[in-house]
């Protein structure tokens, strides 16, 4: 997507580690504008795909998935970071490696159970934790997995090899190649 590749050579900035940051547009300043233009590229590419719900991981997927929920008119559903007072929840359990720990997720099973047709929003794929995790709770509440948006796939740590090679349907929307040297490679 071409507005969004531009934007993250403007504003994007490299950290150690394979990081990159997009606190100007996305994870703390956020440019509605762009947000809804990434959801309507979103609708797009999954619009062969019967869904009723978009799901999400608190708290950097929320904004993109609530625009897409808007569009398509679909309830948006995030999984929170325990602990939490909720009952009857289904529970996973995530390695971040950008903080280098594990954090338990839950989601209610009033809001995630059989017959759900999900579509998985978020901001970055990098290594595919946070999408395993999410792929773990659908597989508990009996639900299908339709498709997985990412604004932004690091290629170069293949969680989205991974994600493909099991047969989901993901789409992203700027594949970074590398950071190498922090100089940002997207793919044309
Ligand atoms: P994964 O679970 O695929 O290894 O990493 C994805 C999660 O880690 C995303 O939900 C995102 O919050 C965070 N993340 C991974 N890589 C980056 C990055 O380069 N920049 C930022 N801002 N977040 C990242």
């Amino acid at each position: 997507m071409k507005a969004l590749k531009e934007r993250i050579i403007r504003d994007g900035k490299c950290f150690e580690g394979g990081i990159l940051k997009v606190d100007n547009f996305i994870n703390h300043q956020m440019d509605p504008i762009l947000m809804k233009s990434m959801a309507v590229e979103f609708v797009r590419r999954f619009a062969g795909s019967s869904i009723n719900k978009i799901l999400t991981i608190e708290a950097s997927g929320i904004a993109p998935a609530i625009m897409v929920g808007y569009l398509l008119e679909l309830p948006v559903v995030f999984a929170k970071k325990k602990p939490s007072t909720m009952e009857n929840m289904l529970t996973t359990t995530v390695y971040s490696f950008t903080k280098d720990r594990t954090y338990d997720v839950c989601i209610s099973k009033d809001y995630l159970h059989e017959g759900d047709k999900v579509l998985f929003i978020d901001d970055f794929l990098a290594n595919g934790n946070a999408a395993n995790g999410i792929i773990d709770l659908v597989d508990k509440a009996g639900a299908e997995l339709v498709g997985m948006g990412f604004l932004i796939e690091k290629a170069f740590q293949h969680g989205g090899d991974e994600l493909r090679s099991q047969g989901i349907h993901v789409e992203s929307l700027a594949i970074i190649e590398s950071l190498d040297g922090c100089k940002i490679k997207i793919r044309d």
